[in-house]
């Protein structure tokens, strides 16, 4: 085998791709999770949804949104485009179809930063490949405050986004796993090592026959 320490057999192996989902109530550092995550964890890439909601001034075209008129987004949802979709907030939200069935067939995971409803129907449809994180802030008082502190949001978004917030969290039970953000680092961590599990799981990786059919004939001497 290659020298690389960081490369092993077992990424050798051919494998579905996962769709991992993180969901949060606004402000319980999901963003900031996802970020590091794409970052830091190689073979991940974001899905990049449709929103109708208005551009925020820190965010890019085609990298954090492709922002659409309603009407681009009832088209593209009445011609079957989006994998799933959600008024969420009063705008609208979708996951383009084309970009995931695509990365999954090529064993490339990807990262879905979407709402509960979204996530209930990726489940629905791609039962096998969703792993689903719900990440929950550690209490009511610091989700306010990290909604304050973003401060591109006027007081009035942020009123109802914290009213939302508590309907959201009591979706918990759906998601396979729940972390709790007191400390960035060690709920980045949590999610690192479901991530390095999920991708171990024998369902998800058909290239298992034949290396252990390769194992079996093997006569060592
Ligand atoms: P924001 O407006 O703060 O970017 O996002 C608001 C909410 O919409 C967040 O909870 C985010 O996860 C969710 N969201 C973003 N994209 C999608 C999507 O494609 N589908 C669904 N269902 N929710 C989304």
């Amino acid at each position: 085998m290659a020298s690389d320490p960081s490369s092993s057999i077992s990424d050798t192996i051919a494998r579905r791709g996962l769709m991992l989902v993180l969901s949060s109530p606004s402000g319980a550092g999901k963003s900031t999770i996802a970020r590091t995550l794409l970052a830091q964890v190689p073979g991940f890439e974001l899905s990049v949804s449709v929103t109708t909601r208005a551009r925020r001034g820190s965010e890019i075209e085609g990298v954090h949104y492709h922002f659409k008129s309603q009407r681009d987004f009832e088209i593209m949802r009445d011609n079957d485009d989006l994998l799933e979709w959600a008024e969420v907030h009063g705008n609208f939200y979708g996951t383009p179809r084309a970009p995931v069935e695509k990365a999954l067939s090529e064993g490339r995971d990807m990262l879905f930063d979407i709402d509960w409803q979204g996530a209930a129907q990726l489940r629905e449809k791609m039962r096998g490949d969703v792993v689903s994180i719900f990440i929950l802030p550690p209490t009511m008082k610091e989700l306010l405050g990290r909604l304050t502190r973003r401060a591109e949001d006027s007081s009035e978004i942020i009123q109802t986004r914290l009213k939302n917030a508590r309907f959201e969290i009591e979706q918990w039970l759906d998601y396979d796993y729940v972390v709790i953000n007191d400390q960035l680092d060690r709920a980045f961590s949590s999610v690192r090592s479901i991530i390095e599990a999920e991708r171990l799981r024998r369902d998800r990786r058909p290239g298992l026959y034949d290396f252990i059919n390769g194992l079996l004939g093997e006569e060592p001497s």
